[in-house]
């Protein structure tokens, strides 16, 4: 059987105007990799991170989730994807069981079927006893839990993150972190993009370093490391050789 990436972004190009976000952005992902996209301010992630999860149109160019273009196959490609947005939205006024039954609702994906999975995720972040409160009520980090509980309730094979730890103290970071071995562990892809250089090193099988729109290197920390000629072992020396402050 062909090999078919779980990510691949063809020539992606986004323009806002007169500013090009993501110029001809080309990357594949494989099943059961985590992958990392870092970046300085104004790079470009997050608008590439839109266009992966269906949320923007490329100007130029395609991204294809699991062999389904995002464009031409909008809820193939979606139903693949959990997504976690960097401000993500969530209706106040609901609980966070409403919440998650709402989001297995848009995904069509029986609420019974979910129902060992939403009680191992509400457990694990220790949400059991806050689900019928209104998410109001709900810390800054109980929100994020909430909402990575969500983009993970229907079984993604792909979850696309946008800086997985704000608001997470450090058990959150060390659950998160546990989660996202699992996922790849079990054959499914991670796609996060993150300025916690550390994370990304613990995890991250490969990662991609983005600047002005354009990739400047790819490959594991050590392919990094002999690119940017550097003796470090870590990766926050490597992006700042490799990369420049935004203006
Ligand atoms: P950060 O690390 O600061 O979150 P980022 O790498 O995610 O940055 P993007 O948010 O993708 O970067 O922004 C890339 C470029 O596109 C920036 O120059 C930004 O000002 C511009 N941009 C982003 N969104 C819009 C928009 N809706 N309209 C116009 N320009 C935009």
């Amino acid at each position: 059987m062909p090999h078919i990436p779980m990510v691949k972004f063809s020539g992606a190009r986004k323009e806002y105007g007169n500013i090009v976000a993501v110029k001809n952005l080309s990357l594949e992902v494989a099943p059961g990799e985590c992958f990392g996209f870092l970046g300085p301010n104004g790079a470009g992630k997050t608008t590439a991170i839109k266009m992966l999860a269906g949320l923007l149109v490329p100007t130029a160019g395609s991204v294809a989730v699991d062999g389904h273009d995002v464009q031409a196959e909008p809820e193939e490609a979606k139903a693949v994807i959990g997504f976690v947005p960097d401000k993500p939205f969530i209706y106040e006024k609901l609980t966070g069981r409403e919440f998650l039954d709402f989001v297995l609702d848009i995904h069509g994906f029986p609420r019974g079927k979910a129902a060992k999975k939403r009680a191992e995720l509400l457990e694990m972040f220790s949400l059991t006893e806050w689900q019928e409160e209104l998410v109001e009520s709900y810390s800054h980090g109980m929100k994020q839990k909430l909402v990575i509980t969500g983009a993970l309730i229907h079984d993604p094979k792909l979850l696309v993150i946008d800086e997985p730890m704000v608001g997470l103290d450090p058990y959150g970071h060390t659950l998160v972190k546990g989660l996202f071995r699992k996922m790849c562990e079990e054959g499914n892809s991670v796609f996060m993009s993150t300025h916690t250089l550390a994370v990304a090193q613990e995890l991250c099988h490969r990662v991609a370093i983005i600047e002005k729109g354009e990739i400047v290197a790819i490959g594991t920390v050590a392919e990094l490391r002999e690119k940017a000629q550097s003796d470090s072992e870590q990766l926050e020396a490597i992006f700042l050789k490799l990369t420049s402050p935004s203006q």
